[in-house]
């Protein structure tokens, strides 16, 4: 009995310590994509904050991250704050195809900077930007 629960601890330990990793290396995928990008919205191209000194930007899972777990580089991209909200407050679909994104009230908005998913010319060895 006891050593059931132990057991049942050390599962749930290493899914946990799992999970972590995935989030670190992720965050790095990230950050490596915001210096790629200059911390421009691939969206909009604008760099919020730029004026105050600031650079806020954020990295989106193009295929939410709770759902594929895929943590590849193409699955991410950069966008700001406003952008970011909206994509998720819609669920707007991201047109591979197109590079675009389409909201649910026909609008449409094709990506102004892509240097990593449309074609997918770079890999993810070629974003270790220090
Ligand atoms: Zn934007
Ligand atoms: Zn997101």
């Amino acid at each position: 009995m006891e050593s059931d629960i132990l057991n049942d601890e050390n599962v749930h330990l290493e899914k946990d310590l799992k999970f972590m990793k995935i989030r670190k290396l992720n965050r790095k995928i990230g950050d490596n994509l915001k210096l790629l990008y200059g911390y421009r919205c691939q969206i909009c191209g604008q760099v919020i904050g730029e004026e105050f000194g600031s650079y806020i930007a954020e990295a989106h899972h193009i295929d939410y991250f709770v759902k594929s777990l895929n943590n590849d580089v193409t699955h991410q991209m950069i966008v700001c704050p406003n952008h970011h909200s909206i994509i998720h407050d819609k669920d707007s679909v991201f047109d591979r195809r197109r590079a675009m994104y389409i909201y649910d009230n026909g609008e449409e908005q094709k990506l102004v900077l892509d240097y990593h998913l449309r074609g997918q010319a770079l890999q993810t060895g070629g974003l270790e930007v220090q």
